[in-house]
């Protein structure tokens, strides 16, 4: 079934038309800067890519309208017609408690989508905005499907999800933990099963999605029991600009301190702290372990202060669960950096982890990079969070 992946965005677009037959990717691409002056980007596999190109988008519906002219563009596109697109899967932030699974789209869904906006208010009014601008220009005859970021952790027990706050803040309030990339830990999850020969069921894993902003989550038997983001993706490691776990005593103190309001103090919490914040050089790991090397103190302590925090993670989900059979790194960080992997999976020998540092030498590919004697797994696992999107569309389809 051929299944149109969007990830909408305030002002972008990012779009992947995939087949999911074969899984392969027919084309991808991203639409910016909707509502300022348009930027159109393309690719297609021996087709010529579309790289940024002036496009009037005033409104995602215009973004959408230029995705489907190039899919069927006579010389550069892949399909025939809009016709042959028999779905599309969006991807959206949050669900609440309401969705813990992918759900075709009607008016009931759209009204409860609507009811979830005060737990996202960043992003869920974007992914709206696209799965409407869909309907406009695609048609109310074209199923669309939502999934969701959260809907993976919803398995989660209260034990794990719910803060030792007054409990009305729960019950009236909702705040609980929500967790996040939850496509991309079911997606590496249900790989895992299959290179280790395993039913989900039999294994206890965890995953380490690992990028500009970064998750651990623990999965049980296919289904997460806890995940270090929480309410919101402010939670967890400390990540590119975000600061992770921290004493909440600490914003009254700064806040008072340096004449902050609650706004600018959330603000440096998600975009000036982090790696980014410790270093003062880069929210990039790449950046860091440049600079670390050439003896930038801070930036080397970003790192470290990364590992450490994934590390403590692995440990804490390991007790949680009461064993673990294997440890996945997936995403910028966990896909490319040996580095980091071996320096976060270091000291944990003592559960049963070793590694084979020649074989995780490697970027970007399923690897197995633990000893064959190793009682833990360590598996390199890149994410695919379109196809995991496309695929759960398909089923619904
Ligand atoms: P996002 O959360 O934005 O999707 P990604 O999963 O793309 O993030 O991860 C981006 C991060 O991955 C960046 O910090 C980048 O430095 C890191 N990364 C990419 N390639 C490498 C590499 N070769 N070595 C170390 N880090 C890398």
């Amino acid at each position: 079934m051929k299944v149109l992946v969007i990830n909408a965005g305030s002002s972008s677009l990012k779009y992947q038309l995939l087949d999911t037959a074969n899984q392969d990717v027919l084309a991808k691409g991203l639409c910016e800067r909707i509502g300022l002056d348009g930027k159109f980007t393309y690719k297609a596999p021996g087709k010529t890519t579309i790289k940024a190109v002036d496009v009037a988008m005033p409104t995602h519906s215009e973004a959408i309208q230029a995705v489907l002219d190039a899919l069927v563009d006579p010389e550069n596109g892949v399909i025939a017609s809009m016709k042959e697109i028999e779905a599309v899967g969006h991807r959206v932030v949050h669900g609440g408690e309401t969705f813990a699974g992918s759900v075709k789209i009607d008016d009931k869904v759209m009204a409860a989508l609507e009811e979830c906006i005060p737990l996202a208010p960043l992003h869920n009014p974007a992914n709206i905005t696209g799965i409407k601008a869909c309907q406009a220009v695609m048609g109310m005859d074209v199923p669309q499907v939502a999934v969701f970021d959260t809907a993976f952790h919803q398995t989660m027990p209260p034990v794990a999800y719910t803060y030792a706050l007054p409990y009305e803040y729960y019950e009236q309030d909702k705040v609980r933990r929500y967790g996040f990339h939850g496509t991309s830990h079911k997606y590496v999850a249900q790989r895992a099963a299959e290179m280790l020969g395993k039913k989900p069921e039999e294994l206890k894993l965890i995953s380490c999605h690992l990028g500009n902003g970064s998750s651990v989550t623990a999965i049980d038997g296919g289904k997460s029991v806890d995940t270090s983001m929480g309410f919101t993706p402010l939670a967890g490691v400390p990540m590119g600009t975000r600061s992770g776990d921290l004493d909440a005593g600490i914003l009254e103190y700064l806040m008072g301190k340096h004449g902050m309001d609650i706004q600018e103090m959330v603000s440096i919490l998600n975009k000036k702290s982090g790696v980014m914040g410790v270093s003062g050089v880069s929210s990039d790991f790449r950046d860091l372990e440049e600079a670390g090397a050439a003896g930038n103190q801070r930036a080397a302590l970003a790192v470290d202060m990364f590992n450490y925090g994934v590390k403590k993670f692995i440990g804490a989900y390991a007790a949680a669960m009461g064993g673990v059979d294997a440890i996945i790194f997936t995403a910028g960080v966990g896909e490319n950096s040996p580095e980091q992997r071996l320096d976060i999976a270091s000291g944990l020998e003592f559960m049963g982890v070793e590694m084979d540092e020649q074989a995780n030498k490697v970027r970007g590919e399923e690897t197995v990079i633990s000893t064959p004697n190793s009682k833990v797994k360590v598996l390199l696992i890149p994410t695919n969070e379109e196809l995991m999107i496309a695929l759960d569309t398909a089923a619904l389809v």
